[in-house]
């Protein structure tokens, strides 16, 4: 199943690839509102697999916006492929990954146009991002899965300068300027994919590949992923998990590069779909 944001309101996208409005297809049974589908995912799943829908409506991909716009958690994971951990100059991490936030009002829809902070070094993080459906404490990696609602695509933009300028890194401020955190096209759920735990990622810059791995690389895949979060605290439904970026950071390439005025950034997981930022100055 797919469900995405359309124009602000929950649809769920026929096969045909036309959206249909969930609120009027359900009479009103479930909400307009994207983010409050989480909290009734069950219930939701289970008139999704058998309402009679009508036929959808056609819309733009410049019409989506995030498939969880307001997640009262967002958490992000650094270090998370034994590539990145290395261009970066650090030591993979045993345990518990870093983990930051990117604040709730950087989340954006797919395709966007984002102004890059004045004076800054703006880097692109292609990431799979996993959306909890189920309230998750203390889970079991076995238990993991039957916690997510779905994946989607993200990107965890970040501004350089500012993340490692101080006496202690400046993770999520870095990486929550107005438009740094891209989520979508819609959310598809684990059951679509032959292996949700083994998918391609990648992205470009104006047509040239600067990032491609696999999720099946990830140090900790999703399921450690919660299982270590929700040691700690409680996942709640529609929190994000940004997982981690593979290499090919411009931070750690040499020369290294960053993002300017003009550029198209294109972001991609298999099985999912894509998302589209340009760049202004
Ligand atoms: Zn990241």
């Amino acid at each position: 199943m797919r469900i995405a944001n359309v124009s602000g309101r929950l649809a769920l996208l026929a096969p045909d690839g036309t959206a249909v409005d969930v609120e009027r297809a359900s009479g009103g049974l479930f909400g307009a509102d994207p983010q409050a589908v989480y909290a009734r995912w069950g219930a939701f799943r289970e008139w999704a697999a058998h309402a009679d829908l009508p036929a959808g409506t056609a819309f733009a991909p410049g019409d989506l916006g995030s498939p969880a716009p307001a997640p009262r958690q967002v958490l992000a994971i650094g270090l998370n492929y034994r590539d990145h951990a290395a261009e970066a100059g650090l030591t993979a991490p045993e345990g518990v990954p870093p983990v930051f936030t990117k604040f709730p009002t950087s989340i954006t829809g797919p395709v966007t146009e984002v102004r890059l902070p004045e004076g800054g070094h703006t880097d692109w993080e292609v990431e799979l991002v996993a959306v909890i459906g189920t309230e998750a404490h203390r889970v079991t990696e076995g238990e993991a899965w039957r916690h997510v609602a779905g994946l989607a695509v993200g990107q965890d933009l970040s501004e350089r300068l500012a993340q490692l300028a101080g006496p202690v890194p400046q993770f999520s401020l870095a990486k929550s300027h107005q438009g740094f955190s891209p989520v979508g096209p819609w959310l598809v759920t684990p059951d679509e994919f032959a292996d949700p735990d083994d998918l391609e990622l990648g992205c470009a810059i104006n047509g040239e590949e600067v990032q491609k791995g696999r999720t099946g690389d990830l140090l900790f895949p999703l399921p450690a992923l919660i299982a270590r979060l929700s040691a700690v605290l409680t996942l709640l439904p529609g929190d994000l998990i940004f997982t981690g970026t593979p290499a090919g950071v411009g931070m750690g390439r040499s020369p290294q590069r960053f993002l300017v005025p003009g550029d198209e950034l294109v972001s991609y997981v298999e099985g999912i779909g894509e998302l589209r930022q340009t760049f202004t100055g």
